[in-house]
């Protein structure tokens, strides 16, 4: 493991700290565009970062990208956290399915939506989960019916982050039920305009509505909507989730729970029964923190990073719950009016959001740790079978 940036990337690191420091007047206020019901100035954010080369690093440069590594955007994460700036407003976007386009996307595909995902001038969102089909994500119901001209999309998604503000989704339909379930899906770019598609917000334990559901009633895809091939769109979701957690291990360690930001609200208050508990977050903050770098540092020497990665989530997600825990039971019940109360809330949702902590531990515990896999009862079956 190697905790200390090579000259390369000290200049690297100076040269987006130099531009963050000359630009942070031009950041929205609040660090995230997520609960925000106006999302121009985190828009116009994402372009100037975009111009400045500091989003989609990954990206090669042919499409827009700096053609960097996991190691420069970690870099770019943690210099805006240092400055407590906002990032890129298409978090998901830019890390999840723009990467997808680029690997099983067409040519035109590419040159019709990447560069608007990188300004933020068009926002997109993933139609993964729905109702009955979330961890178990192979078992989705939307379907997409062949027709002369192109598809027909009918079916409900669920959970959807940012769909009241998406240009367009990355959706997973079911294509062909006689195949087994992880077979007959395919993946669609879809219009949020087009007719029949309907966007209604989930309001939250906040008060806030940053998710959504949306339902697709006879909505007509043109044939130039599909990514990847007809019934292997399994395939490009892996591809996807696989963005998802290299994305999660450049923001482990500046993702913005540092052990002072429970220690501060603590020093001059604590009381003895919770110091143990507090010394058990800050740990386990530390962990995640190291244990994001050893990743990084095998990404850098050219391996890929593992599905302990996901430990790194749980035990963040964890860790934060019970920090806030501590400052509200130190505090009493005044501090679930303020940012303490609006932590406890947002921070359940995320034991769920990209993989369920149980979904995790059992994906460490069959890849990792080498345990028997759980029983499928469905493998093989075609899907008209499960559903029945
Ligand atoms: C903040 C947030 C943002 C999200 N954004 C998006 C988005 O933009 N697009 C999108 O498609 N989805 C999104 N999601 C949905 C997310 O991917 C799902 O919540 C997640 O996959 C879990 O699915 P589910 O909610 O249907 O829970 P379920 O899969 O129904 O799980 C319910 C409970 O059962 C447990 N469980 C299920 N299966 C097993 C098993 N085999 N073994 C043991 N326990 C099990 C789970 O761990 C969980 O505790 C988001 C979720 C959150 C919280």
């Amino acid at each position: 493991m190697d905790l200390t940036d090579s000259p390369q990337l000290a200049t690297f690191r100076q040269r987006v700290r130099s531009w963050l420091q000359a630009h942070q007047s031009d950041a929205p206020t609040e660090k995230t565009g997520l609960h925000i019901k106006d999302i121009e100035p985190f828009r116009a954010w994402q372009r100037q970062l975009a111009e400045a080369g500091l989003v989609g690093v990954t990206w090669p440069v042919e499409f827009g990208g700096q053609g960097l590594g996991m190691i420069e955007q970690a870099v770019i994460n943690s210099e805006l956290y240092r400055l407590g700036l906002p990032g890129a407003l298409d978090l998901i976007g830019l890390g999840n399915l723009g990467p997808t386009i680029i690997v099983h996307g067409t040519a035109g595909q590419k040159e019709r939506h990447l560069k608007p995902l990188l300004t933020g001038d068009e926002i997109w969102c993933q139609f993964f989960s729905e109702p009955s089909a979330g961890s178990d994500l192979a078992g989705i119901r939307t379907r997409a019916v062949k027709t002369d001209e192109g598809w027909l999309l009918n079916g409900q998604k669920v959970w959807t982050t940012n769909a009241q503000h998406a240009a367009f989704g990355l959706l997973l339909a079911r294509t062909d039920p006689s195949l087994p379930k992880h077979q007959g899906l395919s993946m669609f770019i879809v219009d949020m305009k087009a007719p029949g598609v309907q966007v209604r917000p989930l309001r939250q334990l906040t008060g806030m509505a940053a998710f959504n559901e949306v339902f697709f009633d006879n909505v007509e895809l043109p044939e130039t909507a599909i990514v990847g091939e007809v019934n292997d769109g399994w395939a490009v979701a892996l591809t996807c989730l696989m963005y998802e957690r290299f994305n999660l291990l450049t923001m482990l360690d500046q993702i913005g729970w540092q052990p002072s930001v429970f220690v501060q609200p603590l020093r001059d208050k604590i009381k003895p029964q919770h110091v143990q508990p507090l010394a058990s977050v800050l740990v386990d903050l530390l962990a995640v923190r190291y244990s994001g770098h050893r990743a990084l540092s095998k990404v850098a020497h050219g391996e890929l990073p593992g599905p302990e990665a996901g430990l790194g989530k749980i035990t963040l997600v964890d860790a934060a719950i019970r920090g806030a825990q501590i400052i509200a039971e130190v505090d009493g019940p005044s501090a679930l009016d303020g940012q303490w109360g609006q932590v406890l809330a947002e921070m359940q949702g995320l034991r769920s959001g990209g993989g369920t902590d149980e979904i995790l531990l059992n994906t460490i515990g069959e890849r990792v740790l080498g345990l028997p896999g759980e029983p499928r009862v469905d493998k093989g079956m075609p899907f008209s079978e499960v559903m029945s």
